[in-house]
Parts: C-alpha cells; structure tokens; sequence
C-alpha cells in the first residue's frame, strides 16, 4: 500500500506525562482513507490531525452508520513500540462493519497504516509508569444524502492520543449500580458490535448512576433483566467459590480482547474458567453466603478493574471488603507487565515494532 504522507511545520507541545488524563490530548498526526463506491478503499493519507469538513447532510450524523476501535501501544525500556494482539482489533472492527453493513477493511492493510502512523508519532507514546497511546480507529458513512440505506462513501480513520495512568491514584475498587430500568443491548440487536449507538443509548443510564454515587452500571440482560451481561463497557467476570465465571458470549455481548486473554491467562495458569449464563440473583445470594470472593472488569482502557461494591435500590454487597482481590491484582500485574514488555509473552500477543 502506497501511504501518501502529508507533513506539517506545526507541530504540538507535548504534554506532561503525569497529568494526561484520557483522550483529551491528540498527536500531531492522523490516518485518514476513503471508500467510494466502485473503487473500494482508496487515498490512504497520513495527515496532520486537524478538524476538517462534513456536509450537513452526511449520513453518519443522522442514522449512525459507524464503527470503532481501540486499543493502545506501549515504550518497552529498550525504547520499542509494543502492540498488544492489534489484529485482533482489526478483526473485530470487520465483524462490527459487518453488522451496520459497512465495507470490511484489509486487516493486513489496516496493521500497515497504523505502523506507518506509530513510526511518525512514536514520540508522542509516553513512557511514565502507566501511561500509554491510546489507539482509535474508526469508520462513518459519509454519504450526502437522506434516507436510511447503506452509505455509498466512508472513511476509515485512525487517531491518537496519549493517555494517563487509569487508576491516578493507585489500583482501587470501584462502586457498580445494578441497572434494572434501561438495557444496553437484545438478542438480535448490535450489542456485541462496536457501534456508536450503543454508547449514546448508555449514556442515560451511566449518567443516572454517577447522579446516585456509583462510577459504573452493571448490565443486565435486555428481555429478563435476570442475567449478567457487561460492566459499564467492560466485560465481566466473578469468583465464586473458587471458580471463576464469566457471562457466554450470546451476541448482546461484546467479545472483549482483554476478555479473552484473562480466558487464556487463567487457563494456561491451571485456573478453570466457565462460561456460561450468570444470574444477578444467583451473585447477591453468593455474597450472602460468604462464597463471592472477587468480581472485576475487563477491557484495555482499565485492563481490570476490581468491583468492591454491586448495588440495587434495595440491596448493596460489599466484595474483597471492599479492596483489590488477590485474583484481579495478579491479573492486572501480569497482564500489564506483558503489554508493557516486563513480563515474558508465553502466548505470542506483543507485536513489537
Ligand atoms: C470495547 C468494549 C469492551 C472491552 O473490549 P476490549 O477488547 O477488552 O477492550 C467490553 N464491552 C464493551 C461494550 C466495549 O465497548
């Protein structure tokens, strides 16, 4: 693929690596590449990352005909760019297009544009205790016109930004609200894609928790209200008298990476993992019991996030008493200690650049 580079004399400030918050910084340049139709995805273009023009009247704006990414990349000491499983990313952005009938990306041609981007902004990745470059790859429809119908024009874009440490001050529990009014997804409906409308139906609900003092909710399944799908937008995962169970990927589900590798992790370390159905009703009756002993998220922007409180209206249970699990801490230090290149990568997962 022949990337056409477009440079700039202006380049940023970098920021300070101890107060960079998340995506709220962006480098100094962008991918950017278009499908028209006809002639498939063309023009592929590193750019500098700046605002540009939509018509009014481009489809994205008015049905959401979208599509998102996001993974991140890491400093090894030895002064290497670190990806963790990006095709994977990539695979999952077609199957997500796939479902709001967006054209597929060449995966191979997708990894080439982002290495080509890493190279040009490599010094924009931070190497402070924690912090990373955060990766967006995205794709709109961008067709001028009205009416619900696949778009006949996109474009595919990758942008960065450099983020913080997620737990600023330390590895801590977070408090979870049970939801029990809204749902996030159904069966049939385009919960395991990575679609912009997911998060904007979400946003009610998570704001409504905040309101009630809880960081995240908790969702549950979209018919019953009886089942356990994700935490806010991570997966999710308890231990429950020894044995570490996981909701089964039914399609409202979002098949996590992070998921995934905490799957293999645990299994490859003699741990056994069910995946399976998991009742909401079935977890309060375990704390009662004595027998929860750990529950937290997963996902790349926390990597795990340790649950200490799950609450509804009526009824609250306190986890690990309400501190870091021993099960989620080792998650979290390996796993961390891969993607940043200070623990061995038994499973192939880093691609160093
Ligand atoms: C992205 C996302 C996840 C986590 O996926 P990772 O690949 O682990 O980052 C989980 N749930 C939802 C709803 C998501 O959007």
């Amino acid at each position: 693929m022949n990337i056409k580079i477009i440079t700039s004399e202006e380049t940023k400030e970098k920021p300070d690596q101890s107060a960079l918050g998340f995506g709220k910084h962006f480098t100094d340049y962008m991918f950017e590449m278009d499908y028209i139709e006809g002639q498939g995805w063309v023009n592929p273009t590193i750019k500098p990352h700046l605002p540009f023009l939509m018509d009014p009247s481009s489809l994205v704006l008015h049905y959401g005909q979208t599509v998102f990414e996001g993974l991140k990349a890491y400093k090894s000491e030895e002064g290497r760019t670190l990806l963790f499983r990006p095709e994977k990313n990539f695979e999952r952005l077609n199957i997500s297009s796939h479902r709001m009938c967006i054209p597929p990306i060449d995966v191979t041609m997708a990894m080439e544009a982002l290495i080509e981007l890493l190279k040009v902004e490599e010094k924009w990745i931070p190497i402070k205790n924690g912090t990373s470059l955060y990766i967006r790859p995205f794709i709109f429809a961008n067709q001028q016109t009205l009416g619900v119908a696949p778009s006949a024009s996109y474009k595919f874009m990758i942008i960065l930004t450099p983020v913080g440490a997620y737990y600023a001050e330390g590895f801590s529990p977070v408090k979870i609200y049970v939801e029990q009014k809204y749902v996030r997804a159904v069966p049939g409906g385009v919960g395991n894609a990575k679609t912009a409308g997911n998060y904007a139906a979400s946003i009610r609900a998570q704001y409504e928790a905040k309101k009630k003092g809880y960081s995240q909710v908790l969702w549950l399944d979209g018919c019953e209200h009886k089942y356990v799908e994700e935490v806010g937008t991570m997966n999710v995962f308890f231990k429950l008298n020894g044995e570490i169970i996981t909701p089964v990927l039914n399609g409202s589900i979002l098949s996590g990476i992070t998921r995934d590798s905490v799957i293999q992790l645990l299994r490859g370390n003699g741990y056994s993992v069910t995946e399976r159905k998991v009742e909401i009703a079935e977890i309060f009756k375990a704390a009662e019991n004595g027998e929860l002993e750990e529950v937290f998220g997963t996902g790349t922007a926390a990597v795990i996030s340790p649950v200490g409180e799950l609450a509804t209206d009526d009824e609250k249970i306190i986890i690990s008493e309400g501190k870091v699990g021993k099960l989620s801490q080792w998650l979290y230090d390996e796993l961390t200690g891969v993607q940043n290149g200070l623990k061995p990568d038994t499973f192939g997962w880093v691609k160093t650049l």
